[in-house]
């Protein structure tokens, strides 16, 4: 897909489309300035960079600024690790904060200081209720909820309750700071909602300076408020939140951005919630954040993905006000295409089996010429070596083919790749009967792979000399979850983790053409036949690793979803 900068104006996303209204009413004074706000309570996922996308994107194209804020109210759940991976994760997407790096810890002071304020200003109270009792008197969307009976406290036991609560004179949960609203709000969330909880925990930035800690939706705003933001993006989910962010910086007085929701990203076959990729990897159902088979952005990365890969994705489903789930084989076909143009072709084989050229000259061994890339002739050729004995894939061969099976059995010839015609004539058996080895012949004269005689052959194998091969560790992937949509489950008692696909990894001992050997961390070739792969961050010198980031072909799409 092209960038957004060839897109004609009248077919830009609503988002944008926004932006440049504003820029032409002036609206902001032509100023665009947006932020990609995360919680660093995880690692990002491909999900996130749909927003960084969008964010740092229309802030590159409309000559405007992105802040990276990151949005850390909740202390028990966030940590620095997840920091320092969201910077790193952003910044190999290709997109540049600057010195515009926040958090919303910073702003705790003058969030503290608005709270007074609206205290003062009769629109905030200390509630001394159980937060079973709150979360009741909230009523239903059909019925209005009931006052506090704290709803009413004055403006001076409001304060002095609310700084003891600061100076951490009670347990957590005796009060909270509440919004005086309206309980009979049609909007629930307006029901006089929490800005202030209790928490007896340490912060990762603040440490134990604060005994109270604000809720999201008393931060969200103010901090885009503070850093002055113009077009505050975020989800849809968040659009029955926008009367409260709305709310708040009316009733507090401050500049005022404009919330604007679109539709999240979701992926057939994954899941794309922190929360639940937190679970498979504290439960052990992958290794860890980066592992490739995870929608993370670290583990799309390990597994090969190019960060333009990534960011056309990003651009391909587009930005919308309608949810939907975009198949896997959309993104797939994103690195497929890149990595076609780009990367050298090479010869593994991922389940050997031995075949033994009969009648090739004893002591005799030849290189010979092999293509790098079909599709780009400057990437030029090299030398693959051939002798006595090769391997090929086990399931090139079949010992009594079915009638569409045109690859090797007894008797037939095919062609090996770069190499010669290969004829079948014999079997070797270990004693459970299972093939452990095949004699063949050659025909010298169809060096290069063809027959002087015009000869035909249905199939071309990729193989690799026996004698020159290097040993390594070849892992494939596969879906992480079985169903396209891993939150549909049987009956009530399962969980979404019924669906894990039990064969995700497949772990293969291969063996590679002698150009392999000791490859370099990021390296990225095409497997002859056999699909995309890069070096794992596991691989060394002497064994390397090499995962699959996708196969030659997208698997057939039976039930097509939205492709974006
Ligand atoms: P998760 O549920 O995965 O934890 P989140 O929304 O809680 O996601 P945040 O760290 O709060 O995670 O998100 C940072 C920004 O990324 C938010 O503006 C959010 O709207 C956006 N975002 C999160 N998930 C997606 C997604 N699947 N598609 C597009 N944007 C997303
Ligand atoms: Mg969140």
């Amino acid at each position: 897909m092209s960038g957004t900068d060839s897109v004609p104006s009248d077919h830009r996303d609503f988002v944008r489309q926004i932006v440049e209204d504003d820029i032409r009413t002036g609206k902001w004074q032509g100023i665009v300035k947006t932020r990609f706000p995360p919680e660093p309570n995880g690692y990002l996922h491909i999900g996130h960079a749909k927003s960084i996308c969008l964010n740092f994107g229309i802030a590159q194209e409309y000559g405007g600024k992105c802040n990276l804020r990151f949005d850390d109210t909740n202390p028990e759940k966030e940590d620095v690790e997840y920091v320092e991976s969201i910077k790193a994760d952003i910044r190999w997407l290709g997109f540049d904060w600057e010195d515009r790096l926040f958090f919303a810890s910073d702003y705790f002071e003058q969030l503290y200081k608005w709270a007074e304020q609206l205290i003062n200003d009769d629109r905030a109270y200390v509630c001394s209720l159980p937060l079973e009792d709150i979360r009741a008197g909230r009523g239903t969307p059909s019925q209005p909820g009931t006052d506090s009976p704290h709803r009413s406290r004055s403006t001076e036991e409001n304060l002095d309750l609310f700084r003891r609560m600061k100076a951490g004179e009670f347990e957590e949960g005796e009060h909270v700071l509440r919004a005086k609203i309206d309980m009979g709000h049609k909007v629930m969330l307006l029901r006089d909602p929490i800005m202030y909880r209790i928490r007896n925990v340490t912060h990762h930035r603040t440490g134990d300076t604060w005994r109270i800690y604000p809720t999201y939706d008393y931060t969200h705003g103010q901090s885009d408020s503070i850093e002055g933001i113009t077009h505050s993006i975020c989800t849809l989910e968040f659009e029955n939140r926008r009367p409260l962010y709305d709310w708040f910086c009316e009733n507090l007085g401050i500049h005022h951005p404009q919330q604007i929701e679109f539709n999240r990203l979701n992926l057939t076959y994954t899941l794309m919630s922190k929360r639940r990729l937190l679970r498979l990897v504290n439960e052990g159902h992958v290794t860890g954040w980066d592992d490739p088979r995870l929608p993370t952005i670290s583990g799309l990365r390990r597994r090969g993905y190019t960060a333009e890969s990534v960011r056309s994705l990003c651009t391909h489903v587009g930005v919308t006000k309608h949810n939907a789930t975009t198949d896997m084989v959309v993104l797939e076909n994103q690195i497929r295409e890149e990595l076609n143009r780009t990367v050298e072709r090479r010869m593994a084989v991922l389940d050997p089996l031995k075949v033994v050229i009969t009648n090739y000259p004893e002591g005799q061994s030849e290189t010979l010429e092999a293509v790098n890339n079909p599709e780009d002739p400057a990437a030029g050729s090299r030398n693959v070596p051939f002798g006595p004995e090769i391997y090929i894939e086990r399931e090139d061969f079949m010992e009594d083919p079915p009638r569409k099976f045109f690859r090797l059995g007894p008797g037939r010839e095919v062609r090996l790749r770069w190499a010669y015609f290969v004829k079948c004539h014999d079997m070797v058996k270990d004693a459970d009967g299972n093939i452990t080895e095949l004699h063949c012949t050659y025909d010298p004269e169809t060096k290069g792979g063809n027959a002087p005689d015009g000869r035909k052959v249905k199939a071309t194998l990729h193989w690799v000399s026996a004698g020159d091969a290097i040993d390594a560790e070849v892992r494939l992937y596969d879906h992480l979850f079985v169903t396209e949509d891993p939150d549909e489950v049987a009956d009530e008692s399962q969980d979404w983790q019924n669906n894990l696909n039990p064969t995700s990894l497949q772990v293969m001992a291969a063996k590679l053409e002698p150009s392999l050997s000791a490859p370099a961390q990021g390296y990225r070739c095409q497997f002859e036949r056999k699909g995309y792969f890069c070096v794992d961050q596991d691989s060394t010198p002497e064994k390397p690793v090499f995962n699959r980031t996708t196969t030659l072909k997208a698997p057939w799409v039976k039930k097509k979803k939205q492709t974006g």
